[in-house]
């Protein structure tokens, strides 16, 4: 039997043929109909049963006791959980907080809604989750400048650039876009320090100073404008802050911008003639590249601008938005009493104008752990995540899970996170339960939805997200906000403004269902949703709460032009990934670990000669926060002084080296990309 579901090993739930006999998965194939992947997988969907029938899984709920694991059933081990709760809902509801995984991972609107739902009514705000330090910048910069979040139109664009982005590693449905791009003869530009697969693909190569793209975006506005070759009629009728981004461009010369950024003049001049006049032309910003330094979102500001200036917002091939499925917001969000940690200084991570936008900033939880500021964090429920290896500063995270009077782990493995916990709930893996995948028209403009389906049953006695929540909730006495008694009548809640049903696309439309268009210049008929109407180069509502109102050039924290570099004079960048792993996902899958079998720092030949590193060496790399030993990979295909090290690994794990510290003052993403960092 063939059933029909989506993908979950990475964000983007490619349609994933699965073949069952006789009750276990026996292989797994891309679905051809689907929109998103056209039958296609990558190396880590392909290997999903291995996966899921991991031996490393661990399928029984546990407490610990003492140092030792002890199997207990799910009446007892969820009994636990909500005497926990009740007890510190007693004293004050705020010291209770989630951790949840990559929101998406986690089933889109049906499960993050669902665990969100049940935080809301248990009277906590703190729940977190990587968006602290992913995406969501991007997202808050868009909605401040266009009033939405579009993306860019890739399969229809002649001219693209990928700034800041990997994705044959980190997005593979978007990579194949842009190969086929390349193949009906779309120009292509890359920005980025390292020389990844796509940058050898492209006409221009701009290999650039991490930390320093808010630089280039200046610079490639100031062509753009100095030479004229801005949409002036979109410009006048439908921009704010055009003569201030003139005259703030004018402050700074192309030779400053080139040293500042290693990029030559010629070279951003090329660039910014290429995307300004080839029509339609995007921008493929980065999941996260250009969000996790201290002008994150000004750099998701700058890329809506340059799409502006050069009139490709909502047009085919430019920058474009797909109506969102309209489904039921499960959150009850006015039962909240108060913000969430870090709110109060990043408000704007919350909420944008009408836009609400859901949770606190991660980084201010490590205090309140650990030094009880502003309140103390005393009991933390972390869901399919594992912020031991993949939040920053992790000496800090696992002081912080070792401090916590309770932790409470949800996953399919024994992860560095779960090592500390109270109690471990063993998680149904994505073949083993529904959810709603409602959100292909965000991440790739695809308006369409499908259920992910439950493929086989749990093994052992794995248990689903929702039904985990939806039988606390009902222990903790929540019933009348929990009144379903199955994930089926979840769903049907969910979908219903839709107009389907848990059945229709189970039964129906196993394959998925269009569920809208994307519509072109909208803006003529309605504006932009933003306080004036109109794309905001100039932001009002920046100036208000005293950040810069027109993107603004920061140097990161650790700059190589600080007194620290004398000390530290590598310049760290982190977070790049391997197609093989999903963050610290899929080290147990044999096949993957014997492509990639460790952490490694790649280093410029130039750079390797210089401080005495040899090919395959083990090399101990120190940060202010602490040091690790990964081996050596001497490539040409990384900047001269740059080092890059990628996360998810428990031996040789880099987010020992990274901080915590709130960098961008807009949303608090602490600083990633650009630390400075020495080899021992
Ligand atoms: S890109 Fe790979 S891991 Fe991600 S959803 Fe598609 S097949 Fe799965």
């Amino acid at each position: 039997m063939i059933i029909k579901t989506a993908c979950e090993l990475c964000a983007w739930s490619c349609g994933m043929d699965v073949k069952v006999e006789k009750g276990r998965i026996t292989s797994v194939k891309g679905m051809k109909e689907h929109p998103l992947n056209f039958g296609r997988l990558c190396p880590k969907g392909s290997v999903a049963p291995d996966y899921i029938y991991s031996k490393e899984r661990v399928t029984r709920p546990m407490v610990k006791e003492g140092e030792k694991w002890k199997k207990v059933d799910w009446d007892y081990a969820i009994e636990l959980v909500a005497e926990n709760l009740k007890e510190i809902r007693e004293e004050d509801p705020r010291y209770f907080a989630t951790i949840i995984g990559m929101p998406i991972l986690l089933g889109g609107s049906s499960t993050v809604g669902f665990i969100r739902r049940f935080m809301d009514v248990y009277g906590t705000p703190n729940c977190f989750s990587p968006e602290s330090m992913c995406y969501r910048h991007q997202i808050i910069g868009y909605i401040l400048t266009i009033g939405k979040f579009n993306v860019a139109d890739v399969d229809n664009a002649n001219c693209i650039i990928v700034w800041a982005h990997n994705p044959h590693a980190s997005k593979p449905p978007l990579a194949w876009r842009i190969d086929k791009a390349r193949e009906r003869g779309a120009k292509l530009i890359v920005i980025d320090p390292r020389r990844t697969k796509v940058a050898k693909m492209a006409d221009i190569h701009a290999s650039i100073r991490p930390g320093s793209d808010t630089y280039l975006a200046l610079g490639l506005m100031k062509v753009i404008i100095e030479e004229e070759l801005y949409d002036k009629e979109f410009v006048s009728n439908y921009c704010v802050g055009f003569e201030e981004l003139k005259n703030h461009v004018a402050k700074y010369s192309l030779e400053e911008i080139a040293e500042r950024t290693w990029v030559e003049a010629e070279t951003i001049t090329e660039i910014a003639r290429t995307f300004a006049t080839t029509k339609p032309a995007c921008i493929v910003q980065g999941v996260n590249a250009l969000d996790q330094v201290p002008t994150g979102v000004q750099n998701a500001r700058s890329v809506a601008i340059l799409h502006a200036l050069t009139g490709n917002i909502d047009v085919k091939g430019g920058f474009v938005r797909a109506a969102r499925v309209h489904t039921r917001n499960l959150r009850l969000v006015e039962m909240l009493e108060d913000v969430p940690l870090g709110i109060k200084e990043h408000p704007l991570f919350y909420q944008v104008w009408e836009t609400h936008l859901g949770e606190g900033q991660g980084m201010y939880l490590y205090d309140a752990v650990l030094e009880g500021k502003p309140y103390p964090i005393k009991s933390i429920f972390v869901a399919g995540s594992n912020p031991a290896l993949t939040w920053p500063n992790s000496n800090k995270v696992v002081e912080m899970l070792k401090k916590v009077e309770f932790l409470a782990v949800m996953d399919m493995f024994m992860t560095e996170t779960a090592k500390h916990a109270d109690v471990f709930l063993p998680a149904a893996s994505f073949l083993e339960r529904y959810e709603l995948v409602d959100y292909y028209s965000v991440i790739f403009g695809i308006p369409y939805m499908m259920l992910r389906k439950k493929v086989i049953e749990p093994l052992g006695e794995a248990k689903s997200d929702v039904e985990f929540w939806l039988e606390l909730a009902k222990k903790m006495g929540f019933d009348n906000y929990f009144p379903w008694t199955s994930v089926e009548e979840v769903l049907d809640y969910v979908l219903e403004p839709t107009g389907y049903s848990f059945e229709d696309l189970n039964e129906k439309y196993p394959s998925g269902v269009w569920t809208g268009e994307v519509k072109y210049e909208e803006y003529k008929k309605r504006g932009f949703k933003t306080p004036s109407g109109k794309v905001e180069i100039y932001s009002e509502t920046l100036k208000k709460l005293g950040y810069d109102p027109i993107p603004t050039p920061k140097e990161p924290s650790e700059s190589p032009y600080s007194e620290k570099a004398k000390e530290y004079p590598l310049i760290l960048t982190t977070g790049a990934r391997d197609v093989y792993y999903t963050h610290s996902q899929m080290r147990n899958v044999e096949k993957m670990r014997r492509i990639l079998p460790e952490a490694y720092v790649e280093i410029n030949p130039k750079t390797a000669e210089k401080f005495g590193v040899k090919d395959g060496d083990k090399v101990i790399v120190k940060t202010e926060r602490g040091s690790i030993v990964v081996r050596a990979k001497v490539t040409e295909d990384i900047a001269p002084g740059v080092i890059n090290i990628p996360h998810g690994w428990s031996e040789g794990n880099v987010n020992v080296l990274t901080s915590n510290k709130p960098g961008d003052p807009i949303s608090g993403c602490p600083e990633l990309k650009a630390l400075l960092a020495r080899k021992e």
